[in-house]
């Protein structure tokens, strides 16, 4: 069980990926994003999850640079979007994406969304970027078991990482089952709910019975599910809570309580029925 914000686990290449990081979704560029992610950086988070279409990776790279925290010491997450997608494009984004951050390389490079007809090139793209050193583990988002299966037929190299919507009403067993089974690590985005699930009466006890808020035990349930997790918050004092889940543990009954609240609801768009 992970200890502390430097803990990592082991992705199926060898690379060691921080079980939790800072999420800077709709964080604006400039001032706002800089001040998040060095106020993480400060406070112990290791790794933050930016992507181009976020549109604040230019301020990222800035926060990391007047972090003062070596570069290597950091694991830093991008992804490729929609409109980018096919070989030659995604490896165009990706320069455009490494000179915004200022950065060298890339710790995980994930296609965004499953685009139809669209996502194997993409892949391919990706997988030159790993070969060629670019980057040091690659992945998917938003995939569901068959786009899975779709992409593993084509692969030369397994996708080490799938980032989906992940949180105690949607607790995606069946992907999360096959990912474990493949060796790909699970990481969840919107793992709040985006602040839907703080009144949940189940959580609330729980946390009642550690002094702990509702959003950290919901987080510790991310990690004890064994899933990465990103929260994202731009308040120092939310910032520093959302990472102080290291000195408490729910029971297998707390964590079967959590399990049980899913209801298979989403926040954000399916990947199935997705126009972005
Ligand atoms: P989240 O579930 O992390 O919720 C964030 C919101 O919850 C914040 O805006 C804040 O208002 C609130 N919050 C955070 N900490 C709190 C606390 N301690 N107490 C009270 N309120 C608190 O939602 P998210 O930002 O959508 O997801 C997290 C990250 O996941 C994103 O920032 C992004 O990096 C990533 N993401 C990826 C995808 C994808 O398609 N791959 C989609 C959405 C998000």
């Amino acid at each position: 069980m992970p200890s502390s914000l430097k803990d990592t686990t082991t992705l199926h290449n060898g690379v060691k990926m921080p079980w939790f990081g800072l999420g800077v979704y709709k964080v604006q560029e400039g001032d706002e994003v800089i001040s998040a992610v060095k106020a993480a950086i400060k406070n112990g988070y290791i790794s933050i999850d930016t992507a181009a279409l976020y549109q604040n990776e230019d301020g990222v790279g800035r926060a990391i640079k007047e972090s003062g925290v070596p570069r290597e010491d950091l694991f830093i997450t991008t992804k490729v979007w929609n409109t980018d997608q096919g070989y030659e494009s995604a490896l165009q984004a990706f320069e455009t994406s490494i000179q915004k951050l200022g950065l060298d390389y890339i710790d995980l490079y994930l296609i965004h969304w499953p685009v139809k007809g669209k996502f194997i090139d993409t892949w391919k793209a990706l997988e030159k970027l790993y070969k060629d050193g670019r980057v040091r583990a690659i992945g998917v988002s938003n995939f569901h078991v068959h786009h899975l299966k779709e992409l593993l037929t084509h692969a030369e190299i397994k996708p080490m990482v799938n980032q989906l919507e992940y949180h105690p009403h949607l607790t995606q067993l069946e992907v999360h089952e096959f990912c474990k089974q493949e060796g790909i690590q699970l990481e969840a985005w919107s793992p709040l709910k985006r602040g839907k699930l703080f009144d949940d009466p189940v959580i609330n006890n729980i946390a009642k019975k550690y002094r702990k808020t509702a959003a950290q035990v919901i987080l510790r349930w991310d990690l004890q599910n064994e899933v990465v997790t990103i929260p994202k918050s731009v308040k120092e004092q939310r910032i520093i809570e959302n990472a102080t889940i290291f000195d408490f543990e729910l029971t297998m009954e707390e964590m079967k309580k959590i399990n049980g609240l899913n209801r298979n609801e989403r926040v954000g768009t399916n990947p199935d029925s997705f126009d972005l």
